[in-house]
């Protein structure tokens, strides 16, 4: 390996900081030398994180969606799906059954939908906190400042909303009707409000660049964001970019392990999409310096129909998507899972228990 890339992945592991020449000259490397980046994403994470596993499980209750986004096939536009929406009782249900399997976080997410009003979002969320022992992650989309103050106020505690790409244009052409500038100012909201944040991209959207990629990584440290999600651009047959080339995995975890170099404390998950790029995906991430798993808990009638890209499944043997699963598949590769609600963790001790205007950098 070169002295410079030695040099800087130290001081990377130790500081936290890289320039943006050093961000791109890493998104470059191969062979030997990405896997120096990610054993040095994988040793941060050890230092900072601990050996746990965060699971967060997710129910996606409605794959409406009012927004016609160019790589999804929730898109407005696709009429082939089948559409479908969970009355607040299933969803309900679901959130229990995934505690009673031993989830102490779930992810409630949906298309842009505003057929669920914000009373009865908070109305849900009140009562899985009354009757349950969770965290509560939304990931709903758009929605007005009022409404995410509504729904914290009812208790959510975090808030996931990708940024997808930093490019302006790019991101004007690929989610018609909306700016970026527009999702940088509801993140801001979000984390005045209290939420902890995610945001997020994805990689390989066409019209990239790795100059885009690099931005992305810095746009994330700029934001000091609790969460991101990282994942790879799966084409959808269903939607305008049916024919684009797919992004990699390589890219993926370079993208994922340069970020959790400088954002030691920030939730990284292993997302769905990187294991159904590669089967050995989800495992890959786990040692480039992710840290959270998002199991699908979404009731078996439904989960098919959530379509966002094609072939999103559980992975063979998941069973019912159980905790004990997890445990075995956390323990094949040295981790094990953690108990709790998940929520930040940093050096100095804070645990996050009160959520609020504290930052994980
Ligand atoms: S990416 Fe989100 S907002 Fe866009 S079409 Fe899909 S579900 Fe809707």
């Amino acid at each position: 390996m070169p002295v410079e890339l030695a040099v800087t992945l130290i001081r990377a592991v130790n500081t936290h900081t890289l320039t943006r020449e050093e961000i791109d000259a890493l998104l470059q490397t191969e062979g030997e030398q990405a896997k120096a980046l990610y054993r040095a994403a994988d040793q941060v994470r050890a230092e900072h994180l601990g050996e746990e596993v965060h699971l967060r499980a997710i129910i996606e209750f409605s794959n409406y969606c009012v927004r016609n986004c160019l790589y999804c096939g929730l898109r407005r536009d696709n009429r082939l799906l089948t559409r479908y929406r969970m009355a607040p009782e299933e969803i309900l249900a679901a959130a229990r059954q995934a505690r009673d399997e031993g989830y102490w976080s779930i992810v409630l997410q949906s298309g842009e939908d505003p057929a669920y009003t914000v009373d009865d979002l908070a109305g849900l969320i009140q009562r899985i906190k009354e009757k349950l022992d969770v965290a509560v992650t939304l990931s709903l989309g758009d929605r007005s400042r009022d409404d995410y103050r509504r729904l914290r106020d009812a208790g959510a505690n975090r808030y996931l909303l990708k940024h997808e790409t930093a490019d302006p244009a790019l991101f004007a052409r690929l989610r018609p009707g909306t700016t970026l500038e527009r999702r940088l100012q509801e993140l801001r909201w979000l984390e005045e409000l209290g939420y902890q944040v995610g945001a997020g991209n994805m990689i390989g959207l066409p019209g990239q660049t790795v100059e885009t990629l690099v931005s992305d990584i810095l746009l994330l440290k700029d934001l000091c964001v609790e969460m991101a999600g990282i994942g790879p651009f799966i084409p959808h047959p269903d939607t305008p970019l049916a024919t684009s080339p797919a992004g990699s995995l390589e890219m993926t975890l370079k993208v994922l392990a340069i970020t959790r170099l400088l954002l030691p404390h920030t939730h990284l998950p292993a997302t769905t999409a990187v294991a159904t790029l590669d089967p050995a995906g989800r495992r890959r991430a786990l040692q480039a310096g992710a840290n959270v798993v998002m199991p699908d808990l979404t009731p078996a009638p439904y989960r098919q129909h959530y379509d966002i890209y094609p072939g999103r499944g559980r992975p063979a043997g998941e069973g019912a998507a159980s905790f004990a699963w997890w445990e075995r598949e956390m323990a094949a590769i040295g981790r094990k899972v953690a108990i709790g609600y998940g929520h930040i963790l940093r050096d100095d001790g804070f645990h996050g228990v009160v959520d609020g205007h504290r930052r994980p950098c």
